[in-house]
């Protein structure tokens, strides 16, 4: 008997995602059909960590789906790359993001810091995007549908993406900077190579992984190690010219530790969960682009 009832269970898991990935193919041909379908983007702000000021989004891609309720992106991420929709899905990201944006800014409340770059947003793209030659050329095409500068996006990739071919990945995210948009290595210090990886791509942002972040100040104590990591980072960062953003600061002690330590960017649960464009739109009507915490109360 136990034996069946696993079986039983393994076969419906099995149907389930199957039909997630049927509903998937069908909601993502055209972008009306992925919003009636639950597909939404989600926004975490990403603030200059000496004052919260806002210097612009992550895209976090969500799938709200009517009958399932909430399904993670580490989900049906992973299922769009298996079954191909993830070009898709990526299409409808990076559009419904850019307009999302363009939306804000055209409201003007993303203004009022002149001495700042452009607000822009962040969108992680996946290894099968960065493989495919019409990527660029995709990317150029929403930048000119939304009216927004290159300098108003960036792109995210993790190592994992930049192992998928070394040569052919080179060659579509050079086509990115071509366009002048920035590119960010998500996930920074987890992969194996980290260092040969910055090395060879050409990178302006890195983020620094939360795994080394909730280290910096867990039970009230620094973890030393983890310090002197972060450092490191820090430095080569600087050395290099570029940009460091911290992820998944949740607490005001790791916010003053990172501050301390001279990293500039910063994003986490501490100033905002990944939020609907809704309440991006609510915040940036009372508070402008004032992001620290004090301001949310
Ligand atoms: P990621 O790119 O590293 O995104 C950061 C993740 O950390 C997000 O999870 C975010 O909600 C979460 N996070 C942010 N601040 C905090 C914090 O202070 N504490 C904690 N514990 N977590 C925090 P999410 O939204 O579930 O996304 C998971 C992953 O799914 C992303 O990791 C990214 O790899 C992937 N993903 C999400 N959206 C997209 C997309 O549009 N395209 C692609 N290719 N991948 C995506
Ligand atoms: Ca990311
Ligand atoms: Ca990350
Ligand atoms: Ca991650």
């Amino acid at each position: 008997g136990h034996v069946r009832v696993y079986d039983q269970a393994m076969h419906n898991e099995a149907r389930q995602v199957l039909t997630l990935e049927t509903e998937m193919r069908r909601a993502l041909t055209t972008e009306k059909n992925a919003r009636e379908m639950g597909f939404t983007v989600y926004y975490q702000p990403i603030v200059r960590i000496s004052d919260g000021l806002l210097t612009g989004f992550e895209a976090l891609a969500r799938w709200i789906h009517k009958e399932s309720g909430f399904i993670g992106p580490d989900v049906f991420i992973a299922m769009a790359e298996e079954t191909g929709t993830i070009h898709d899905l990526g299409r409808f990201i990076l559009h419904q993001s850019l307009r999302d944006l363009a939306g804000w800014i055209d409201l003007g409340c993303c203004q009022d810091a002149p001495e700042e770059r452009d607000i822009f947003v962040s969108v992680n793209i996946s290894g099968k995007q960065a493989m495919r030659t019409l990527f660029p050329g995709e990317v150029s095409g929403a930048l000119s549908t939304s009216g927004l500068k290159p300098t108003n996006l960036k792109l995210e990739v993790t190592e994992s993406v930049l192992m998928e071919d070394m040569t052919t990945v080179g060659v579509i995210l050079s086509g990115i900077k071509a366009l002048g948009i920035d590119l960010c290595l998500d996930d920074f210090g987890t992969g194996y190579s980290s260092l040969a990886h910055l090395h060879r791509f050409p990178m302006d942002v890195i983020k620094i992984d939360r795994a080394f972040v909730s280290r910096l100040s867990s039970n009230g104590s620094v973890d030393m190690r983890a310090k002197s990591m972060v450092d490191a980072i820090l430095a080569m960062g600087k050395s290099l010219g570029l940009s460091v953003v911290a992820e998944g600061i949740e607490n005001i002690k790791q916010a003053r530790i990172l501050s301390k330590m001279g990293c500039h960017f910063a994003q986490g649960y501490y100033y905002a969960k990944p939020l609907p464009a809704t309440d991006v739109l609510a915040h940036l009507q009372q508070h402008g682009r004032d992001w620290s915490p004090k301001a949310m109360g």
